[in-house]
């Protein structure tokens, strides 16, 4: 059986470390999921990320630590301002660190993500900061992932701790959303002048985006220099007014993520390709990277994510063993074999 001669062009040239550029990224995810075209492209980014980061894995966590009816009005979103169910709440102190024990407690974390809603007040989430940087250790990252901040937030974040901020220019901003996507550059670009580490993922994926739509939408990631991307499917919410507009399978999902992923040979400073919501396609086929989640979470209908859509840290590290990863990195520089998760389940 013969692949389309450009696909298997674009796959050797990737192989040779040579990242496809727009065009060719809007042109590998033109054919269906299901087509022999789109299993090459799965198994030519799985072998490069693979070779890449020396087949470790990376687990992160995030704790969304509120919520509230979000003025982003992300119309995919369980906390948007317009058709949210949720009561506002915030997690405690005593709340967080529980999570943030629960999620270092093994010493596998590479990063831990902080997620707020759009709005945040900066006083309160810069205490936060600095209580969870006391109890991570040192080279954990610790990341925010929050609404839009300027250059002297930015600073204030990275002084009581912050290493690094998720910050994304969503597929539909401006039309599925009420934010500004100059707005949204404006703070990458704070971001990066901060010195942080910016994380960028293409999401939320709908059927309704086009192969150049998607392609253009995961570039910003690579022209502006992430550490890490990703690509992550809409879910589902029968109470959001996208619901009538479906979702992805996640075979399409890994398709995304696998053109990602070879679009990033181009960005040396990537050393996480994320699949969301993890699953075993996006993690064989580009992805080397999963989150853990606990507290609020946006694709989720149950106000505490944990044991319900989020998963925990044995989930992930199990998921990863499945997947055929062989370790487990970490930002401190740790390399954990993974080869007895099931052996050794404590
Ligand atoms: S995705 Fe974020 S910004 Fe948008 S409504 Fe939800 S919490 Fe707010």
């Amino acid at each position: 059986m013969r692949i389309d001669s450009k696909v298997a062009n674009l796959l050797d040239t990737a192989q040779s470390g040579r990242a496809p550029g727009l065009d060719e990224c809007a042109f590998l995810l033109e054919f269906p999921e299901t087509s022999l075209e789109a299993a090459h492209l799965r198994a030519a980014s799985d072998a490069i990320t693979r070779r890449r980061f020396g087949n470790a894995g990376l687990i992160f966590g995030q704790i969304g630590i509120e919520i509230a009816s979000c003025p982003g009005a992300c119309r995919f979103c369980s906390f948007a301002a317009g058709h949210t169910a949720f009561a506002a709440s915030v997690m405690s102190d005593d709340d967080i660190l529980g999570n943030v024990a629960g999620f270092t407690a093994s010493g596998e974390l590479d990063a831990l993500f902080l997620m707020t809603m759009h709005t945040f007040d900066i006083e309160w989430l810069t205490h936060i900061v600095e209580i969870v940087r006391e109890r991570i250790p040192q080279g954990t990252e610790l990341v925010v992932n929050i609404g839009d901040f300027d250059g002297a937030q930015a600073q204030a974040l990275k002084t009581a701790g912050v290493t690094g901020a998720y910050h994304v220019v969503r597929l539909g901003e401006g039309s599925d959303t009420a934010l500004d996507p100059e707005a949204r550059k404006a703070t990458i670009r704070a971001i990066k002048e901060a010195g942080l580490d910016w994380w960028y993922c293409c999401e939320p994926i709908g059927p309704e985006h086009s192969p150049r739509e998607l392609a253009e939408q995961l570039f910003l990631g690579v022209r502006y220099g992430c550490v890490g991307h990703a690509a992550m499917r809409r879910v589902h919410l029968p109470s959001s007014p996208l619901a009538a507009r479906g979702q992805i399978s996640e075979l399409r999902l890994a398709q995304v993520t696998a053109v990602v992923a070879l679009a990033t040979l181009a960005c040396p400073d990537t050393r996480a390709i994320g699949v969301h919501e993890p699953n075993l396609l996006g993690l064989t086929a580009g992805a080397n990277s999963l989150f853990a989640e606990a507290g609020a979470n946006p694709r989720d209908t149950c106000e505490n994510t944990t044991g319900h859509r989020g998963r925990d840290i044995r989930d992930c590290k199990t998921m990863l063993y499945e997947a055929g990863f062989t370790a487990i990195g970490t930002s401190s520089k740790r390399r954990i074999p993974l080869t007895d998760v099931f052996r050794n389940p404590a």
